[in-house]
């Protein structure tokens, strides 16, 4: 088989066993990015040079007998993703050039495990956004139809799965930005229970929100890069106390007896009728294998899409202070810039997008003196209750599934001019995040021969769980591992 086919899983046992070497591994796949990537644009930095000589310590550890569980795997990084001595830009102009001085935990993590980081993602800038297009740099394509976006905001690190150009990626989720590309780019996205894997070095959008989480080809996969990049970090304050993820049990999940529930709110007018016959012959053969579905009503869901756009933004608004001109950011012209507030003025005014302006504006003002109980501390409320009502559902249901995206890929373009049904297309991701459940996405099938993700919630810190029940549905999808084609 040829390298590129094989998966994470079986990539790492070959290099493990030395029937592949790192520098094999990494050479097809560099090979891949500069064969297809000028056309996908997936990838914002890529250093081959630094990548092969990643490759060559890693293979001096597994010689001198270490086990690694990602031994010689090569991982793509969003580029919100601090790595020591590699530009991270979160696809602003403000951070042009920007090369932090220390490796986030997660990426620690990766290089402890083995694995091999091959290139910086693109995204949206910032990670606001859900097709990649509001990156200051270039569009991210989908490997499935090029003229069609490979969803957001982590655009870049799903295409870059989903093109072979790397098994595994890592992306951040706020409000879906790992399920959402997942789904779109027919590929497997997890996005953690919040404070399992650590922040520390995630560029922050909206703190109570965001969490890292791996893309892959297969739930086994992807449950691997879970278990390098979980675990308590002393380095952020909100890191729970509990282990990294536990594999030990993942091929032991059964759909028999499951009890699964299907908000209605997930498959309404608003999702396309495509979408929603893919989910129901999910539904289908879940029930077929043995597994209980009803259909439920969680009122809140239609909520959340209004209280996210409240709560992101002003979390948003704050944590994106820092970028100044100052501490972070080229430093305008002081002559030209007229004093300090000028000069901050210029260095936003000409480093942040207009995606970025338009939510440091929205959080301001909905946290700002008179403004705050009516929208922010609102919003919190609506949160509390969303979370509630979640919480009652996991009581009855191991389980809440729906479709993770309420259409398919669109076309690049289409919803550029349209930021209310950008904005509506989080609707079915959002609650993980408001309540800080796990969530992942898998390929359901096609709808007009592109991907359509099915997405899985779980109770909070049923991460383990949830993969199990993920790979038993993976079983009984015969689309779920197919691939995006090579051209
Ligand atoms: N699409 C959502 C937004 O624009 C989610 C982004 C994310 O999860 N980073 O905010």
């Amino acid at each position: 088989m040829e390298i590129l086919d094989l998966t994470a899983s079986e990539l790492a046992a070959k290099v493990q066993a030395r029937e592949l070497s790192a520098r094999a591994v990494v050479d097809a796949h560099l090979g891949e990015i500069e064969r297809r990537d000028a056309r996908i644009g997936a990838f914002l930095t890529v250093d081959p040079e630094r990548v092969r000589a990643e490759a060559d310590a890693i293979q001096a550890r597994v010689d001198a007998g270490e086990a690694l569980p990602l031994a010689g795997v090569p991982v793509a990084i969003k580029d919100n993703i601090s790595t020591e001595g590699i530009a991270t830009t979160c696809a602003s102009k403000i951070l042009r050039g920007y090369v932090p001085p220390y490796d986030a935990t997660v990426i620690q993590q990766v290089r402890a495990a083995g694995g091999i980081v091959i290139g910086k993602t693109n995204l949206d800038e910032f990670a606001m956004g859900a097709s990649t297009e509001t990156s200051a740099y270039h569009l991210t394509r989908n490997p499935w139809d090029l003229e069609r976006s490979p969803g957001g905001s982590s655009g870049g690190s799903a295409a870059a799965v989903a093109a072979g150009f790397a098994p595994l990626s890592l992306g951040s989720d706020t409000g879906g930005s790992i399920r959402q590309p997942a789904s779109l780019c027919g590929i497997v996205g997890f996005k953690p229970t919040y404070g399992r894997a650590s922040r520390y070095g995630l560029v922050a959008f909206g703190s109570s929100l965001d969490q890292i989480g791996p893309f892959g080809n297969t739930v086994t996969d992807v449950a691997r890069l879970a278990a390098a990049t979980t675990g308590h970090d002393p380095l952020d304050s909100t890191s729970l106390q509990t282990p990294p993820i536990d594999l030990s049990q993942l091929e032991d999940g059964r759909l028999a007896g499951l009890r699964i529930a299907v908000p209605d709110e997930m498959l309404g007018d608003a999702t396309e009728p495509g979408v929603r016959a893919v989910i129901e012959a999910v539904i289908a053969r879940a029930i077929a294998a043995g597994a209980t579905v009803d259909r439920v009503s969680i009122p809140s869901i239609k909520l959340g899409v209004t209280t996210y756009y409240i709560i992101a933004p002003a979390e948003a608004s704050s944590n994106l202070g820092r970028f100044d001109g100052i501490r972070y950011g080229p430093r305008p012209d002081n002559a030209a810039a007229k004093g300090h507030i000028g000069l901050v003025e210029q260095a936003r005014e000409h480093g942040f997008g207009p995606e970025v302006k338009t939510r440091i504006m929205i959080g301001t003002y909905a946290l700002s003196a008179g403004y705050y109980d009516a929208y922010y501390l609102r919003a919190q409320q609506v949160r509390a209750v969303m979370r509630q009502e979640f919480e009652g559902i996991f009581h009855r249901y191991d389980v809440v599934l729906g479709p993770t995206s309420p259409c398919v890929a669109f076309r690049i373009g289409d919803l550029n001019d349209d930021p209310l049904a950008m904005k509506l297309l989080d609707a079915c991701t959002i609650p993980a995040n408001m309540g800080g459940f796990p969530a992942i996405s898998l390929n359901g099938g096609f709808a007009d021969g592109l991907p359509v993700g099915v997405q899985l919630m779980g109770p909070v810190l049923a991460d383990e769980e949830l993969l199990r029940i993920a790979r038993a549905l993976e079983r009984e999808l015969p689309d779920a591992s197919r691939r995006a084609p090579r051209t």
